[in-house]
């Protein structure tokens, strides 16, 4: 097949491209929007693991490799089985997704559209966001409270919607939506919308204000929650994730997907990761010990971060982001992308204890 040039491709897809509303530009960054992170560069940019997957994980899926030549039917079915068993729900209550972010597109396929509207926060994860205009559907973003948590009263009130996102905690900010105002939501929310609860970063949590959302999916009929085996599991590239709901939910999302779209590797070292327990408590405590040191050498700094509930955080340092991310960049120091409902709040994924003391110090420098 000969090369086609961008022009060739955009008179190709062109018709595709304009009936989804997409600029050319948009398809052309599917390769990647993310900068390389060369050798030497601190990359605390992603909300990455930087202590990889548990040995237990590792061994699994180099086990897995052998069945490489066989559709992973049977490896979906074991770790169905092993998060059934973790959660205390039927197994039909489960959906497998290359990350959680083919989850989040499922989702907003299923249940946006022309007059039914993708209701986020904001700032939030973007994906729904992201994906909505490709349904017709029209995005209500509602800021986030003075506390970052979500207003989930507002939220609930947005009529006409299709679905609601909820980020706990939420990313960007690492803030908690507390547990009573879920619960009120999760009672109060209309029934016909589906209610997404994103908990990609539940295992970092300790404040006992949070309870995760997957409690209450036997008695909420338009309830999905999200985890992911890319943070506290260290598998960010490995792409697993995975929905808990209703089954009637998980059928129409599972409609809406790929037939076979996680592989047997992430499948195997998934199961593997859900059995180590102690694998998640030494990352979690390991994160909390690196964070709590990062957060005195910013106090320092005379810098207060939002206080954290996360493997990342966010910091007022009180003027645009944009030009600290590049002076930073040219330090060898990649952090997260500026959101602009927070346009001087910089957000940093908390990584091993010798990056956060580059990160501090090359931050220190740019403030000098
Ligand atoms: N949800 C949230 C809140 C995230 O921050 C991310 C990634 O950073 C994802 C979902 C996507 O995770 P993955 O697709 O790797 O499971």
């Amino acid at each position: 097949m000969p090369d086609l040039s961008r022009r060739d491709l955009a008179r190709l897809f062109g018709l595709g491209i304009a009936a989804s509303g997409l600029q050319p530009a948009a398809a052309a960054r599917a390769v990647s929007s993310k900068p390389r992170a060369p050798k030497g560069v601190v990359r605390i940019s992603s909300n990455e693991n930087p202590y990889g997957p548990s040995r237990a994980a590792l061994d699994a899926a180099r086990e897995a490799f052998s069945l490489a030549w066989r559709y992973p039917d049977e490896a979906a079915d074991d770790l169905i089985a092993e998060l059934a068993k973790h959660h205390k729900l039927p197994e039909r209550c489960f959906l497998l997704g290359a990350g959680s972010s083919e989850i989040l597109k499922l989702a907003t396929t299923a249940f946006c559209g022309p007059g039914r509207k993708a209701v986020t926060a904001d700032p939030t994860f973007e994906s729904i966001a992201h994906h909505a205009p490709v349904s017709s559907a029209e995005v209500v973003k509602v800021p986030l409270d003075k506390t970052f948590a979500h207003d989930l009263e507002a939220m609930a009130k947005v009529p006409s919607a299709g679905l609601i996102y909820v980020c706990n905690p939420n990313n960007p900010t690492a803030s908690l939506t507390p547990k009573a105002r879920v619960r009120a939501f999760l009672a109060d929310a209309p029934e016909r919308t589906a209610l997404l609860v994103d908990e990609a970063y539940h295992h970092y949590v300790d404040s006992p204000d949070y309870e995760s959302a997957a409690l209450f999916v036997s008695g909420h009929p338009n309830l999905i929650v999200t985890r992911t085996f890319s943070k506290i599991y260290g598998m960010a590239g490995l792409r697993i994730g995975y929905a808990i709901a209703q089954p009637p939910v998980i059928q129409v999302l599972a409609q809406h997907g790929a037939y076979d779209s996680v592989n047997v590797l992430a499948m195997a070292a998934a199961k593997a990761s859900i059995v180590d327990a102690a694998h998640a408590a030494e990352g979690k405590a390991r994160n909390a010990k690196t964070r709590a040191q990062v957060f005195a050498d910013l106090k320092k700094l005379g810098l207060s971060p939002i206080p954290s509930q996360a493997n990342f955080f966010m910091v007022d340092v009180k003027k645009p982001v944009g030009p600290l991310i590049a002076a930073l960049a040219a330090k060898g120091i990649q952090v997260g992308r500026a959101f602009p409902a927070l346009p001087t709040h910089l957000r940093v994924t908390v990584g091993t204890p010798e990056q956060m003391r580059r990160f501090t110090e090359a931050l220190a420098a740019t403030r000098a």
